[in-house]
């Protein structure tokens, strides 16, 4: 840590009062941020290095697939994001001194089953879109953006860090001491801090219980294998997206593949098969693909929230308790817009959105259907 914490009376306990977030991925690290920005002491534990789960696993596209394919709970949140995100990244970048590649590079949505149904979805909506020339099964929506999320979160730590947080990295061994629905202390590393709040962003491990702490209910893995190709920088120039799968250009040339929803417990191993299907499909979309070699294939664990509706609430069992979790497909999407309502509801003031369909009570009410 860069900074020495005063000593308080009590041996071993320091003075300052922290936010503690338990979770270094982008659920994690954008509350931290924004509670740094409102002016607490904030401090991020993780047992491993920063944004390595699923928030580096993921693609990186800022908007939900197919947008009128999702109940208003979810595109309520993710445009309320988008619409932040823009600004969000810039301040990071800022803060930082580091780019994470925000691209507006717009979507083509192929083989679209209703078209006109999804036209006027986004007319009343208000997001722009068209009929795409290639095809009348093809909508254009230009103004979908995507993030390097890698970038974005190394990005995110040194924005964290600059503002003056506390980052524990890699250090899985720390214990939580607890008093009359009050989460009272941390110890970490033989040293003992107050903590004024506990924010839970655990990501797919959400739905286990966490030193005392009970799971967050209806929270499991779903894995997603993704492939990625070096082509000429400029052969292609915004996502591609058909039937589940997308294919997202980075500006040097770099093209992400991705991806599957597969219900494979806490398992990360990637298979021969996937990856030729990944190929083969994405090869149909882009012919450019069908001789590349995939540079690399991995797979990452989403935070799997029946119908995708994460839960941003206080943890009932707690005074002090706080959790964000279960974005699942969309975590980068929606991480400004929920850091926002979480830190409105950790300081007790009426959020923009309306937190009820977040809640943990309506978490409790939703199951999981076949569907993932
Ligand atoms: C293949 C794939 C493609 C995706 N594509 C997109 C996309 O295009 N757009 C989009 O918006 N989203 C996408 N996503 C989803 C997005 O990546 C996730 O929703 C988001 O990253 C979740 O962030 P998180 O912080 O909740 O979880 P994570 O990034 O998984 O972070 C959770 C952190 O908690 C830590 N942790 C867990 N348990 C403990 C513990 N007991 N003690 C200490 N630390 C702990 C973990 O080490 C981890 O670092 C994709 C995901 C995948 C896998």
């Amino acid at each position: 840590m860069a900074r020495l914490l005063e000593q308080a009376a009590f041996p071993g306990l320091q003075l300052a009062k922290f936010i503690l977030v338990i979770g270094a991925g982008v659920a994690g690290l954008s509350v931290a941020y924004e509670m740094l920005r409102r002016g607490r002491e904030v401090m991020v534990i993780d047992r491993g290095p920063a944004g390595a789960e699923s928030t580096w696993a993921g693609g990186g596209i800022l908007a939900p697939l197919l947008p009128w394919d999702y109940p208003d709970t979810v595109t309520s949140l993710a445009f309320s994001a988008m619409q932040a995100w823009a600004e969000w990244v810039d301040k990071i970048e800022v803060h930082s001194g580091l780019q994470s590649e925000y691209w507006k590079c717009g979507m083509v949505a192929l083989s679209v089953t209703n078209p006109g149904t999804a036209l006027s979805w986004c007319e009343a909506k208000g997001v722009p879109a068209s009929l795409s020339p290639s095809s009348d099964a093809a909508i254009w929506l230009p103004d979908i953006a995507q993030v390097r999320n890698p970038r974005l979160v190394k990005a995110l730590r040194t924005a964290f860090l600059a503002a003056g947080g506390y980052l524990y990295e890699s250090h899985g061994d720390f214990s939580l001491f607890s008093h009359a629905r009050r989460v009272e202390s941390v110890q970490i590393k033989n040293e003992a801090h107050a903590v004024e709040q506990l924010v839970l962003a655990t990501g797919a491990w959400a739905g286990q219980p966490l030193l005392g702490v009970n799971a967050i209910p209806n929270i499991r893995p779903i894995r997603g294998q993704m492939l990625l190709y070096a082509l000429a920088p400029g052969t292609l120039n915004s996502i591609l997206y058909r039937q589940g799968l997308y294919i997202i250009p980075r500006q040097d040339g770099h093209v992400l593949v991705g991806s599957t929803l597969e219900d494979a417990g806490f398992d990360k191993t990637t298979d021969a098969e996937t990856a030729r299907y990944l190929h083969r499909s994405a090869a149909e979309m882009l012919p450019a693909l069908t001789n590349s070699t995939p540079l690399r294939h991995w797979a990452g664990l989403r935070p799997g929230s029946p119908d995708n509706i994460p839960v941003i609430d206080r943890h009932p069992d707690f005074d002090n308790v706080f959790v964000n979790v279960g974005h699942y497909r969309y975590g980068l999407t929606m991480a400004p817009a929920s850091a926002e309502l979480l830190a409105d509801l950790i300081e007790d003031k009426t959020p923009a959105l309306d937190p009820t369909p977040y809640s943990w009570a309506a978490a409790q009410q939703r199951q999981w259907t076949d569907r993932l």
